[in-house]
C-alpha cells in the first residue's frame, strides 16, 4: 500500500479544456508551476482541432514555450494520426489517446466507432516513431448512453488497444459512476498495472483511489483543483483534485514525490487563471493541521 504512486497531471488539458480559452502563456506559467510542484508526468496539451475544442488551441506554442524541467514528461494528447504527426513535430515526450468502451459515447465524443478508433490508434502508432502511447478507455465505468459496462468487455478492447500499439493502458471513470466495489471488479479483470483516470461526478474519485492503492494500482490522473469534465457526459463535474490525493497520500505514507505546498500554490493559480474558485476540497480548506498536541 504505501509503494510509491505516479501522478499524471492532467489539469492543462482535461482541466483548462472545460474552461473559456486562456492565453498561451497562462498555461504555459501552470504547467512550470505543475512541474516546480514536483509532478513528473504532465498531460499538457491536446492535438484537437481548435474549432472543435478552442480552449486547446495552439499546443505547438504551449509545448515550445514551456521551460522544460529535467525529469518531467510532458505529455499531448492525440485524437487520431493528424493529431500525432502533431505532437511528434511539437516534440513531447510521450501521447495519450482516447477510446471508449461505450459505443455511443465514442461516436460523441471523437466521431468514430470503437472499430475506427482501433484502427486510427494503429495509425498513430506508426506515425508516433518511438512515443509511448497510454490508451485512456474512457466509460470503462459506465456510460450515459449505455449503463454499465462489463468489466470482459473493457478488458478485451484493453487487449485490443494494446495489439493495436498502445503501451499502456488506463481505465477513466468518465461520468463518475465507478465505486469501490466496481473498481475492484475491473481491476480483477485488467490487472493492477493499469492507471485509473477518476472523477468526482458522484463524490467517490478519492475512495475509488484508495481503494485502488489497496489492489496495487500505482498510476493515477488528477486535475489540480479538480477542474475538468466532458461535455458529452451531463453533469461530468470534476476530475480527482491533485491536492486531494496528494494530501491523503501524505497522510497514508504513500511518496508522491509532489510537495503539498508548491501544488497548493499551483491551484491558486489556475483559480486565478480560470477566473471563479476550483472544486478541490484542499484548496478550499488547507490541508489538516500537522501540529502534534
Ligand atoms: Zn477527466
Amino acid at each position: 500500500m504505501t509503494d510509491a504512486i505516479v501522478i499524471r497531471e492532467v489539469g492543462p488539458r482535461d482541466g483548462l479544456q472545460a474552461e473559456a480559452p486562456v492565453p498561451v502563456e497562462d498555461r504555459v506559467r501552470l504547467i512550470e508551476a505543475l512541474a516546480a510542484a514536483g509532478l513528473r508526468e504532465i498531460e499538457a496539451v491536446s492535438f484537437v482541432s481548435p474549432k472543435a475544442v478552442p480552449s486547446m488551441a495552439s499546443p505547438g506554442e504551449v509545448i515550445a514555450s514551456v521551460a522544460k524541467a529535467d525529469g518531467v514528461r510532458y505529455l499531448g494528447l492525440v485524437p487520431n494520426v493528424r493529431g500525432a504527426q502533431l505532437a511528434v513535430e511539437a516534440g513531447v515526450d510521450a501521447l495519450t489517446f482516447t477510446a471508449s468502451a461505450s459505443a455511443a459515447y465514442n461516436e460523441k465524443n471523437v466521431k468514430m466507432s470503437i472499430e475506427e478508433s482501433i484502427e486510427e490508434l494503429a495509425g498513430i502508432r506508426a506515425a508516433a516513431g518511438a512515443l509511448e502511447i497510454d490508451a485512456v478507455i474512457s466509460c470503462a465505468f459506465g456510460s450515459p448512453y449505455e449503463g454499465d459496462i462489463r468489466p470482459e468487455r473493457v478488458g478485451l478492447l484493453g487487449d485490443r488497444l494494446l495489439d493495436a500499439g498502445a503501451t499502456a493502458l488506463s481505465m477513466a471513470d468518465t461520468t463518475g459512476m465507478a465505486t469501490p466495489r466496481r473498481v475492484r471488479e475491473l481491476v480483477a479483470e485488467v490487472g493492477p498495472a493499469v492507471g485509473l483516470h477518476l472523477h468526482e461526478t458522484r463524490g467517490t474519485a478519492l475512495v475509488n483511489a484508495y481503494a485502488a492503492m489497496e489492489l496495487g494500482v500505482r498510476r493515477f490522473d488528477t486535475s489540480v483543483g479538480g477542474l475538468g469534465g466532458s461535455p458529452f457526459a451531463a453533469g461530468a463535474a470534476g476530475n480527482l483534485a491533485t491536492e486531494d490525493l496528494v494530501h491523503l497520500c501524505d497522510d497514508l505514507g504513500v511518496v508522491t514525490g509532489v510537495s503539498l505546498d508548491l501544488l497548493l500554490e499551483a491551484s491558486a493559480l489556475v483559480a486565478a487563471i480560470v477566473g471563479h474558485p476550483v472544486p478541490s476540497r484542499i484548496a478550499a480548506a488547507g490541508p489538516r493541521s500537522r501540529r502534534a498536541s
